[in-house]
């Protein structure tokens, strides 16, 4: 049960709208709930997924010939640090570095979108 905020008519939680007056009625309270809701596990989610894309990224970066899968400061100084060499890494260097982005912002899309339908499960429940 709660109030009409305009004009404290008693309401049961299943109304949208006041049958008195046609004020939004409690759900105007549920709505801030799952926008709070949202934002924390959006956050979250977001974080996670961008994390786990970047690992799996990382995981999965090409292996480049006599030298195998480079190390994750190379990948992420995109091959800035090699010298001599090893600047012939430097396209593969960069080439991890753009998939270990592409995952990890695949995650962070990924995440989102989970957590949205968590959110939403998360909220029809009564
Ligand atoms: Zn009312």
């Amino acid at each position: 049960m709660c109030n009409c905020k305009a004009c404290e008519t008693e309401l049961k939680p299943s109304y949208s709208y006041c049958i008195n007056c046609g004020y939004p009625a409690c759900q105007s309270k549920s709505t801030e709930y799952i926008g709070n809701a949202f934002s924390s596990y959006n956050m979250t989610a977001v974080l996670f997924g961008c994390l786990l894309g970047a690992f799996v990224g990382f995981l999965a970066r090409p292996s480049v010939m006599l030298v195998g899968q480079l190390p994750l400061d190379v990948v992420l100084t995109r091959g800035a640090m090699l010298t001599g060499l090893g600047r012939l890494l430097i396209p593969a260097a960069r080439q991890s570095f753009n998939i270990m982005l592409s995952c990890s912002i695949l995650g962070a899309v990924g995440g989102c979108v989970l957590s949205k339908v968590l959110v939403q499960k998360h909220a029809s429940k009564p």
